[in-house]
């Protein structure tokens, strides 16, 4: 097979969603339709909404899918499917935005009896802000939910996309009775635990379905049907492919219902592996010579060693195991012969990849994320990877202060490395540091005591709004407590305001300082 040709079986996407969503069950359903696990039985999930890892296991064992807590990959119809987890709850972290670097479309998930949540909302605007096209899935249709208008119309104010409404639901909870399926012109009924059932719309006038077209709940949204075909937006691919519409598609899936017309129509409609822009333009997914680049990296995965894997979105041309490459930043040949099992059938080592695959490999302490590898004589960069709006700030001192000199210099590597972002108080020169969840600080806080030998202190200054300064000097009266003054690494002034109440009460006393979000989606 060519190049080209394994790069059109590839797909390789994330599902998003608030905690408890519904996004293990749908991913359980998904590869149940891939016909893979059908006889492993269900999955059951933990509270937490893991998957029980013996489970897995078994699963693993019994149709050799590859299963980590990062990446998933099976086999669907003639594709290569890949799903990367994008972790939620207190797991939350730059990883989880990072992950979205790596993919090519997004699956978003929207419980229909909450609508749209806040880490939706979060994750949906990476998304937005890179061109990523986004498939929802309105999950929970068996419960008693929120209207499907008022739904759609939320998706289309709080996130600002055009939604097209593949399907459309008939009723909810106790009273749903299925979808009018407009892609397929079909109407699927909801039998409960049953299987659905498929009618056409020419046979929806069959005896047999008499009671089915005369209730009301029906006849109701066949009126609302009306309206969508001659009042909605159209569809369109293009639309859809640039992420200015995303295509909602209704169901249950723990009915499942609706899961595998949604899987089937995503799957190929969602985008393979595009060109990816990098120092020296853009490089296509069928160049001969390899590259990927470095998205993830996790420490400690093994307890008894310090291992640390990278993981690494292949972005061109053919990973072959042991081969040798490049790492753009320092020009440094590395042999990659220790990888990590993303890939299906036997978990230890990875044989061959292909863009849009997602290997782990052996960091013998040399990568950052962010990093570029590259086979043969080509030098260029993958675009580097975006910072993230900090929301939890800590002050941060060593314990001891003797030892200040391995402080700094863990401080600095694993800034570089993008676990953490530094901030520098001003006038007083304190550190703070900035990440998006919890975890991110006690990743810190462990790998700075076991790397580096040093004991932290952290102060929480809680959650901040940070804004910039597009000032040389600044009025340092101007600020206090609620409106902190710091500098970033470039030695930008920015604020790290209170709350929003903070935020409004500055503009309106200093109407001719600007204040610059540099995160705010365009
Ligand atoms: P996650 O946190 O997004 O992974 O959510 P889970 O898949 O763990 O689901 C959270 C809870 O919602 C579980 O109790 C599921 O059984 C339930 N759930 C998921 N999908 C559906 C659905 O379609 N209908 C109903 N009624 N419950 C669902």
């Amino acid at each position: 097979m060519t190049i080209q040709e394994e790069v059109n079986k590839r797909k390789t996407f994330a599902i998003i969603s608030h905690p408890d969503a519904g996004k293990t069950t749908l991913t359980e359903k998904l590869l149940l339709s891939g016909n893979l696990i059908r006889s492993a039985g269900t999955v059951k999930g933990k509270k937490s909404g893991k998957f029980a890892t013996s489970d897995w296991m078994e699963i693993e064992k019994q149709r050799g899918i590859s299963v980590t807590s990062s990446v998933m990959n099976f086999p669907y119809k003639d594709y290569k499917v890949n799903i990367l987890d994008t972790p939620g709850h207190e797991d939350f972290s730059e990883d989880t935005y990072r992950t979205l670097t790596a993919v090519d479309s997004v699956v978003m998930i929207i419980d229909a009896t909450k609508g749209i949540e806040a880490q939706t909302i979060k994750l949906f605007k990476v998304c937005k802000m890179r061109g990523i096209p986004i498939f929802t899935f309105i999950n929970k249709m068996d419960r008693e939910g929120r209207e499907p208008l008022a739904l759609l119309e939320q998706i289309e104010e709080v996130l600002e996309i055009e939604t097209f409404p593949m399907n459309w639901p008939v009723g909810m909870g106790k009273q749903f009775m299925g979808i009018f399926d407009r892609q397929h012109e079909q109407f699927v009924k909801y039998n409960g635990n049953e299987e659905e059932t498929i009618i056409p719309y020419n046979e929806l006038d069959n005896p047999e379905n008499q009671t089915l077209v005369e209730d009301a709940t029906y006849q109701e949204t066949l009126g609302e049907l009306e309206l969508l075909d001659e009042a909605g937006d159209e569809f369109s691919l293009d639309a859809v492919l640039s992420g200015d519409q995303t295509p909602v598609f209704f169901g249950s899936a723990l009915a499942p219902f609706g899961v595998q017309t949604f899987f089937d129509t995503f799957i190929d409609m969602a985008p393979n592996p595009n060109p990816r822009k990098s120092t020296e333009g853009l490089v296509s997914p069928d160049k001969p010579d390899f590259s990927g680049f470095i998205f993830k990296i996790q420490a400690n995965m093994n307890p008894a060693h310090r291992d640390r894997v990278a993981f690494l979105r292949v972005c061109s041309g053919k990973f072959e195991r042991g081969m040798s490459v490049k790492l753009a930043r320092t020009g440094k040949t590395i042999k990659l012969s220790q990888t990590q099992q993303f890939v299906a059938s036997s978990r230890d080592t990875v044989e061959e990849a292909y863009a849009g695959d997602i290997i782990g490999v052996y960091d013998p302490n040399a990568y950052r994320i962010g990093d570029t590898l590259i086979e043969g004589k080509d030098n260029f960069a993958y675009d580097e990877l975006p910072q993230f709006p900090p929301e939890l700030f800590k002050r941060v001192t060593a314990k001891n202060v003797m030892k200040s000199k391995q402080f700094k210099k863990g401080l600095e590597q694993l800034v570089q490395e993008g676990a953490i972002q530094l901030f520098t108080g001003y006038p007083m020169e304190t550190y703070i540091i900035g990440a998006v969840g919890e975890l991110q600080y006690q990743v810190f806080e462990h790998r700075m005591k076991h790397e580096y030998n040093v004991e932290v202190v952290l102060e929480s200054i809680g959650e901040r709004i940070p804004r910039w300064l597009n000032l040389e000097k600044v009025d340092t009266t101007m600020f206090d407590e609620r409106n902190m003054l710091v500098k970033d690494r470039e030695g930008t002034f920015l604020v790290l305001f209170k709350n929003d109440f903070a935020l409004r009460w500055f503009r309106d006393k200093h109407k001719d300082v600007e204040l610059i979000d540099l995160f705010e989606v365009n």
